[in-house]
């Protein structure tokens, strides 16, 4: 991929894009692949890097949803296994599985969890990734030698998948390119193109040289993930917002804080959040957090508590 190639692209005045899409992150790239594996003139723009936004700081799992089995969507979680297994096959270097232990503190614990998990198993099919299972006290003190001991009475283990967010991007982008889309970072989508009330294409502009584009696409996509609504806000600056703004803190601590192999979740914290520990380039991931914000920042900063 080279960039003043692709720039060159843009010159043509009256070249009609297929697609034009608008955010560099997962969902982007995804369309990308869709759009031009199938022949469609596609070019994607994103004002930083690719996965500048949450695409490249989740908390690296490959799930197939284990919280939404416990808000009864199972149809959500079938899907998701089911990318979860497509996930694995096409990016085995970015994808493996994970044992993961919910620690149980309450008598009804390990039954309740051991037999969602369970269903779990039994959904994934053959897309599983292991056999989930209740474990004793000692067995899940075996996996998580620093787990709080007092009144932990086992555990069930189950397995997941962990990935590299921002390297799956990097290798998404790639293959879109392999594809015949044009991808541009460092372009930034200032306003939409209108004729007749009709979205024709977008203004951009290149953040690198402050040289701007008019660029014409029968169709344009917003695939700008939190930041969704101000694109909405360029079409009619009057539309409600329909994303709500949040912000998710991860924090990384040492490795000795969980020695071995294994993640932790917690499926429900005091305030109803999942809490997951995991391991992480040889350190350990913790989050997230929830908190509303008053706006969405691409470079978010935690909050002091
Ligand atoms: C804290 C947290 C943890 C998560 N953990 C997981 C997890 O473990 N596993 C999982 O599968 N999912 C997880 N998710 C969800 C996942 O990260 C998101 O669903 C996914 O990243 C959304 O991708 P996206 O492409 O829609 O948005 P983004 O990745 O945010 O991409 C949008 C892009 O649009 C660009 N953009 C915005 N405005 C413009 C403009 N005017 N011009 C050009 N470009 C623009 C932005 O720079 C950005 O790069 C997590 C999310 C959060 C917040």
């Amino acid at each position: 991929m080279n960039r003043s190639d692709m720039l060159d692209r843009l010159e043509d005045k009256n070249y009609k894009w297929d697609f034009i899409i608008i955010g560099g992150g997962a969902t982007g790239l995804g369309v990308a692949i869709e759009s031009a594996s199938r022949g469609y003139k596609t070019l994607l723009l994103e004002q930083s890097d690719f996965a500048k936004g949450t695409s490249g700081r989740s908390t690296k799992l490959v799930h197939g949803g284990v919280r939404y089995l416990q808000q009864g969507n199972i149809s959500l979680v079938l899907e998701a296994l089911k990318e979860r297994g497509i996930l694995k096959r096409n990016a085995p270097h970015l994808v493996h599985d994970l044992p993961f232990i919910v620690p149980n503190y309450d008598w009804w614990e390990g039954p309740f969890y051991g037999i969602g998990l369970k269903l779990y198993d039994v959904l994934a099919g053959k897309e599983g990734f292991g056999s989930s299972k209740i474990l004793s006290k000692e067995e899940t003190l075996k996996h998580l030698p620093t787990l709080e001991t007092e009144g932990l009475r086992g555990g069930v283990i189950y397995y997941d998948g962990q990935f590299d967010d921002a390297r799956l991007s990097i290798n998404m982008a790639e293959t879109a390119y392999e594809q015949g889309a044009t991808l541009l970072n460092y372009m930034k989508v200032t306003s939409l193109i209108k004729d007749d009330e009709m979205i024709n294409g977008v203004e951009t502009i290149d953040l690198e040289t402050n040289k701007k584009y008019s660029l014409s696409a029968k169709v344009v996509i917003n695939a700008t993930g939190v930041f969704t609504d101000s694109i909405r806000k360029m079409d009619d600056p009057n539309v409600n917002n329909i994303i709500v703004s949040g912000q998710g803190v991860h924090i990384v601590l040492d490795k000795s804080f969980i020695p071995g192999d294994t993640a932790i979740m917690v499926p429900h914290t005091d305030d109803g959040r999942v809490i997951f520990a995991i391991p992480w380039h040889n350190k350990v991931l913790v989050g997230t957090t929830d908190t509303e914000v008053d706006e969405f920042l691409l470079e978010p900063k935690p909050f002091e508590e």
